[in-house]
């Protein structure tokens, strides 16, 4: 049997005939960058999350960082992040001549530790970004509260959690604003790269629509240096079908990840947690391996077997060569080092089988028992 980590395939099969018309139909009209494909997913996007703007743009990196812009931070600030995530996190905070100050991580559930946040803060400090890792909300009431108390601005890394609630309150609707990336792996995927700005806050939508095309607010009317990160139609037609579909298919993940935890519940593995007040949409099904085995060597042995499997991520973030000026050490990020060094993705995506489920389950549990 072999079981992919990921089967766009498979989705793109399911919704073929509507994927079809959509991309003939932006061709026959040759909206190939902005116009009106893209406003209607912006608009489309906006309404399904429930805030007041949405600005479409090249990809989830850019967002974060042209949203950074947007309210204001650059060169002497700090920001912080968690310790535990994709680079384009702290990648978008360098990027605007900010500074990274990383944060660990809790324990069960990836997600940043808000008790840590509170020690890193300095003078310096502006923002916040919480990462909802592999699909699960981060503590989003405490880490509001931290952010009142210091005057702190929050943006949320949403390019893991489309669809994903806390206390009953849609992920990217917490912050100031929101960053969403729509690679083509992620919940919301589209054929390509994308991403999208989301905020109730008018005058952060401006700023950041007004720096993702080049500083222009109007044809011509060049109020700052921007950049272009700007989304393709043909992209936002293939995202305005697929929106269609994400909460059934966020529905399946979750039934899915319910399988394996199912599945593996008598195992030595350490399984993903949804606390209560949390919904997880499982981008990523996140799995902790005994401290004896030998993840290299399991991966091989899946792969072996026909089964992909993937580390999300290997090396915590303050480890990474960008970063190794800072000297950091394994107990400034304690939680972060010994996740990443532990943890193992298993493949999940809404067309997955029980049968590729159950052989997952028993080739693994075989090779760690
Ligand atoms: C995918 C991802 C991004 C942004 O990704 P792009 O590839 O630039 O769209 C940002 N943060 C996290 C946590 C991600 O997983």
């Amino acid at each position: 049997m072999k079981v992919p980590f990921v089967d766009l395939h498979a989705q793109y099969v399911s919704i073929k005939s509507e994927i079809d018309a959509a991309i003939a139909d932006t061709i026959a009209r040759t909206a190939f960058i902005g116009g009106e494909p893209v406003s209607a997913f912006e608009k489309d996007f906006a309404s399904w999350l429930g805030v007041s703007h949405c600005i479409a743009c090249a990809n989830g990196t850019d967002s974060i960082e042209i949203l950074l812009k947007a309210v204001g931070i650059g060169v002497g600030d700090e920001v912080i992040v968690p310790a535990h995530s994709w680079i384009s996190t702290s990648e978008a905070v360098g990027t605007v001549g900010a500074m990274p100050v990383f944060a660990d991580t809790l324990k069960n559930t990836f997600t940043i530790d808000p008790a840590d946040v509170r020690k890193r803060i300095t003078n310096r400090t502006k923002a916040i970004i919480p990462v909802h890792l592999f699909g699960l909300p981060a503590e989003m009431d405490v880490i509001m509260d931290i952010a009142k108390e210091f005057n702190l601005k929050v943006i949320e890394d949403c390019a893991q959690s489309h669809g994903a609630k806390f206390k009953g309150q849609l992920t990217g609707t917490f912050g100031h604003a929101a960053s969403f990336s729509f690679y083509p792996g992620k919940n919301l995927g589209a054929y390509g790269d994308a991403g999208a700005m989301v905020t109730n806050d008018a005058v952060i939508a401006d700023a950041a629509r007004m720096i993702a095309n080049h500083g222009q607010k109007g044809k011509h009317n060049h109020i700052a240096e921007g950049r272009n990160s700007r989304l393709d139609g043909l992209q936002a037609a293939i995202l305005s079908v697929k929106l269609k579909h994400l909460d059934k298919w966020n529905s399946l993940r979750i039934e899915k990840a319910n399988v394996y935890t199912k599945l593996l519940k008598n195992s030595r593995l350490v399984l993903p947690q949804t606390p209560k007040d949390h919904v997880h949409v499982f981008h990523l099904y996140v799995v902790q391996l005994p401290e004896s085995v030998d993840r290299k060597q399991v991966m091989e042995d899946l792969k072996q077997n026909g089964i992909e499997t993937a580390v999300h991520y290997p090396v915590a973030l303050p480890f990474l060569k960008p970063y190794s000026n800072r000297n950091f050490s394994n107990a400034d990020f304690p939680v972060a080092r010994t996740h990443t060094q532990c943890i193992l993705s298993l493949p999940i995506f809404a067309e997955i089988t029980v049968e590729q489920q159950r052989y997952v389950a028993d080739t693994l549990q075989k090779l760690v028992s």
